[in-house]
């Protein structure tokens, strides 16, 4: 008893990989405190994905958090649709909890809401202006601005007000890039000499690089202007919040409150237990699984691409962690994210070296929730979910998935699903064996990923062409 496993949420994207970047940086953060028993990573539109994730965690005791930075349409709808929490809407204050698959899980609000990013705040606001002075330093804190949810500038309120209340600024601002108050009336809200400017966004992109720096009149990280509304001000403009390391401190203080004063922690999971054996016991004698072979070798396995048999070490880039396994296959030989990783697109030219135990968490890396599930297929215990069902449960851009006629879908299929390793469960396939009886590519696919998902709502909307992605 007393294990503990921690999810973190991100959006992640089909086309580049720094969208999931983000949330591994905070989950190695994470797992260097040693606080759970595991850290692991999911993803709307990577792998694990939101329908795989909670297969991939070893404890029963599991405690779940966006990585965004309000709340909204993912944080509401879609994550705990997709994680099948039977839960829509506003999440309470503390969480969302419920048992799933014998897994006591609790759902948490975003990072972002928490109280405690006020700290993130005001160390933000230091970084650009070390010595900030409640005499003569106004702080804005610029939110994004939106009708579409009327939470996400609650929060931007709350914290311009606490930090009001705390007295380490002569003015505190919210402002906003798309709504009023709008961020470009800055000179004729603010008074004090010195401003500093935190974005409370969730990471760097076009809005901190171009569109609050063009609206505000700024040209660095520090600007003078001379001739204000209120005489001379300096505009210091800090880095958004949201990449921030002291976000992991939110996200443990998330956690915490999750969990509650009482609870002891779940166990490790049977299931889980049971397909990582399965994996061991291969790796053991050796094996094949996907594109790659592992060997063991006196007390450490060797995994490479099965390509790459034979090819003398010396020849192949060489990792020994599970973190230097996953940033060497993220990407195929022509350097493009791999969303999918049991596309048959795995880059040669590798090896990594891995105790046993890293071997595992380089295995999850590599081929995300496969040990799980083709155990489980293994086992008779996987159940596919058919196509209208997944084309049903799609929401918002995606909802139109529903028109598609079997035939678009077969033939969306025909191309994307022609360049996996899975074998279509949810399309009626059929796999009698798989790698765990020797069979090395011969992978279930349970369901339809987001991957074809998306290219069926590109077919529907005629927007595939004629030659195809
Ligand atoms: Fe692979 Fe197709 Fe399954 Fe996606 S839907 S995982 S591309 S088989």
């Amino acid at each position: 008893g007393g294990m503990r496993s921690l999810v973190l949420i991100g959006h992640g994207s089909h086309l580049n990989g720094e969208s999931a970047a983000a949330v591994y940086r905070y989950a190695e953060l994470i797992r260097g405190r040693g606080l759970f028993d595991e850290v692991v990573e999911g993803y709307w539109k990577e792998e694990p994905s939101l329908r795989q994730v909670l297969k991939t965690t070893a404890s029963t005791d599991v405690t779940v958090i966006p990585m965004f930075i309000s709340e909204g349409y993912f944080t509401e709808t879609v994550i705990p649709r997709e994680l099948g929490l039977g839960h829509q809407g506003p999440v309470p204050e503390g969480g969302v909890a419920r048992v799933l698959g014998g897994r006591t899980v609790r759902y948490t609000l975003p990072y972002g809401v928490h109280p405690s990013m006020r700290d993130v705040i005001v160390a933000r606001a230091r970084e650009a202006l070390p010595d900030l002075d409640a005499g003569d330093t106004a702080l804005v804190v610029l939110g994004h601005g939106t009708t579409r949810n009327e939470n996400s500038n609650r929060v931007i309120y709350e914290n311009a007000q606490a930090l009001r209340e705390s007295g380490l600024f002569a003015e505190v601002h919210a402002l906003f890039l798309d709504e009023d108050p709008k961020v470009g009336t800055w000179p004729e809200k603010i008074r004090a000499p010195r401003v500093v400017v935190v974005p409370f966004f969730a990471s760097e992109g076009w809005h901190t690089l171009e569109t609050i720096p063009e609206d505000m009149g700024l040209s660095g990280d520090v600007t003078e202007f001379p001739d204000t509304p209120h005489g001379p001000q300096t505009v210091y403009y800090a880095k958004p919040v949201g990449t921030h390391p002291a976000v992991a401190d939110v996200i443990l203080h998330l956690a915490e409150e999750a969990r509650g004063a009482s609870e002891r922690g779940g166990d490790e999971d049977r299931g889980w237990h049971a397909a990582w054996q399965a994996l061991v016991s291969l790796a053991r004698r050796g094996g094949r699984l996907g594109e790659v072979m592992i060997v063991p070798q006196s007390g450490v396995y060797e995994v490479r691409h099965a390509l790459d048999e034979g090819r003398p070490g010396s020849e192949l880039t060489t990792v020994v962690t599970p973190e230097g396994l996953r940033d060497l296959t993220r990407r195929d030989e022509g350097g493009n994210h791999r969303p999918v990783h049991t596309l048959r697109n795995l880059p040669r030219g590798w090896r990594a070296v891995l105790s046993e135990d890293d071997l595992l968490r380089g295995v999850h890396f590599l081929y995300p929730a496969v040990v799980e599930e083709t155990y489980a297929h293994h086992c008779r215990s996987l159940r596919a979910t058919p196509w209208p069902t997944t084309a049903r449960r799609q929401t918002g851009i995606y909802a139109r998935v529903q028109r598609a006629t079997p035939e678009q879908v077969e033939h969306v299929a025909s191309e994307v699903c022609a360049g996996c390793l899975r074998t279509r469960l949810w399309a009626g396939e059929t796999l009698a064996q798989t790698f765990f009886a020797g069979v090395p590519g011969a992978i279930p696919c349970a369901e339809a990923c987001t991957l074809l998902v998306a290219e069926v709502r590109e077919e529907v909307s005629g927007k595939r062409g004629a030659a195809g992605h």
